[in-house]
C-alpha cells in the first residue's frame, strides 16, 4: 500500500497554510498561451514568447517587493513561465522564492466535451501527470491548479458532469500529493445563464459535496489542499439584483455545509466579476459572523490583471504604471482577505465587468 508519510503530510500542510497566511492570496498568472493571446489581442500586443516573458516579468518584479510579498502567498504559472527568467537573468521561480512567494503550476490540459450532453465538459491532463509533477517540483513548483468547469441551465450540470469532474479532480489531487505538491482543487461553476442566487446556491452545494466525497474516496489529505471555487453568484442574465452581503452570505453558507474544517483555505476565482466587485465580495465574506474555519482569500486572474494589462499595453515606458496598478489591486485584495477593505481602489475603471460568455481559460 502506498501512503503519504508523516513528513510528506507535514510539508504539504505547511505549504498550503503559508499560501493562505492572514492577508495573503494568490495571483493566477497561469493563462495558457492561447488565453494570454486573447488578452494581448485586446491591447494589440503580439503573442510571442518574449512578450509573454516581459509581461510576467512586470508582474513578478512589481515594487515595493516587500508589499507584493505581503499580499501574495503564491503565484500560479503556466508551464512556459516556469522555465523563463527575469530581465536580469534570474529564473522566475527564483525571483518569487527570494520574496517568500510560493510558486504554483497549472497542470490541467484544458477541457473536452462529454458525449451526449449539452456541451458539458471534463478536464484532461491525467495521463503523464505523475512524471510532469516530478519535473515541476524540480523546477520549483510547490502547488498546482486543475480547473474543472460546470455550467447551470437546461438540466445542467448533469449528474454525469458532476461525478466525472469530481473524479478527475480527486485523481489529480492524489497524484500531486504523492509528488509533494499541494493541489488546488478548482470546480468552477460558470456565471452564464439567468438563474437566481438560490439556484447557484443549490448547484454549488451539490458540486462541492460531490467533490469532497471523491477526495475522501481517493484518500486525499485535506490539510494539504486548497479549494478554488466560484463565489455563489446569480447568472449574468438574472433580472434580480443582489447586494454584496447577499452573495457573501450565500457563499459562506454553502461552504460551511460542504467544505471540511481540515481544509486550510478557500481561494476564490474571480470568474468575470469586475476587479472592484471581486474585492468587495471577498471583503464581505470575511465579515460574515458565522464560524469560518478556513481562510477565505483570493486566487484571481482577470480581477488582478485587467487594469494592469490595459495600463501596460506592451510599452516599456508603461511598465512602472502597470506595476503600480497591480500593487493597488493586490493590496486591496489583501485587505479584503482580512475583512478590512474600505472600497474605491482603482477608481471607476475597476468596476468594469470582465464577464465573457462561455469563457474558456
Ligand atoms: P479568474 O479569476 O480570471 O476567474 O481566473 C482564475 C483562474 O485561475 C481560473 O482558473
Amino acid at each position: 500500500m502506498v501512503h503519504l508519510t508523516a513528513q510528506q503530510k507535514t510539508d504539504l500542510a505547511k505549504i498550503a497554510q503559508a499560501i493562505v497566511a492572514p492577508g495573503k492570496g494568490i495571483l493566477a498568472a497561469d493563462e495558457s498561451t492561447g488565453t494570454i493571446g486573447k488578452r494581448f489581442d485586446n491591447i494589440s500586443v503580439a503573442n510571442v514568447e518574449e512578450n509573454r516573458r516581459a509581461y510576467r516579468d512586470l508582474l513578478f518584479t512589481a515594487q515595493p517587493s516587500s508589499e507584493l510579498a505581503q499580499a501574495l502567498g503564491g503565484v500560479i504559472f503556466y508551464e512556459e513561465t516556469l522555465y523563463q527568467s527575469a530581465q536580469d537573468g534570474t529564473p522566475f521561480p527564483k525571483v518569487l522564492e527570494n520574496l517568500g512567494i510560493i510558486v504554483g503550476i497549472k497542470v490541467d490540459k484544458g477541457v473536452t466535451q462529454l458525449l451526449g450532453t449539452d456541451g458539458e465538459t471534463t478536464t484532461t491532463g491525467l495521463d503523464g501527470l505523475d512524471t510532469r509533477c516530478q519535473e515541476y517540483y524540480k523546477a520549483g513548483a510547490r502547488f498546482a491548479k486543475w480547473r474543472s468547469v460546470l455550467k447551470i441551465g437546461n438540466g445542467c450540470p448533469t449528474p454525469l458532469a458532476i461525478d466525472e469532474n469530481a473524479h478527475v479532480l480527486a485523481r489529480y489531487a492524489s497524484i500531486c500529493q504523492a509528488n509533494n505538491i499541494v493541489p488546488i482543487v478548482e470546480p468552477e461553476i460558470l456565471m452564464d445563464g439567468d438563474h437566481d442566487l438560490e439556484v447557484a446556491k443549490d448547484v454549488t452545494e451539490r458540486v462541492l459535496a460531490a467533490v469532497y466525497k471523491k477526495l475522501n474516496e481517493h484518500h486525499v489529505y485535506l490539510e494539504g489542499t486548497l479549494l478554488k471555487p466560484n463565489m455563489v453568484y446569480p447568472g449574468q442574465d438574472c433580472p434580480t439584483k443582489y447586494t454584496p452581503q447577499d452573495i457573501a452570505e450565500a457563499t459562506v453558507t454553502v461552504l460551511r455545509r460542504t467544505v471540511p474544517a481540515a481544509v486550510p483555505g478557500i481561494t476564490f476565482l474571480s470568474g468575470g466579476q469586475s476587479e472592484e466587485a471581486a474585492t468587495q465580495h471577498l471583503n464581505e465574506m470575511n465579515k460574515v459572523s458565522a464560524l469560518r474555519p478556513w481562510a477565505l482569500t483570493f486566487s484571481y486572474g482577470r480581477a488582478l490583471q485587467s487594469t494592469v494589462l490595459k495600463t501596460w499595453s506592451g510599452k516599456p515606458e508603461n511598465v512602472k504604471a502597470a506595476q503600480d496598478a497591480l500593487m493597488v489591486r493586490a493590496k486591496a485584495n489583501s485587505q479584503a482577505a482580512l475583512g478590512q477593505y474600505q472600497g474605491g481602489a482603482g477608481g471607476n475603471a475597476a468596476s468594469e465587468s470582465l464577464y465573457v460568455k462561455n469563457y474558456k481559460y
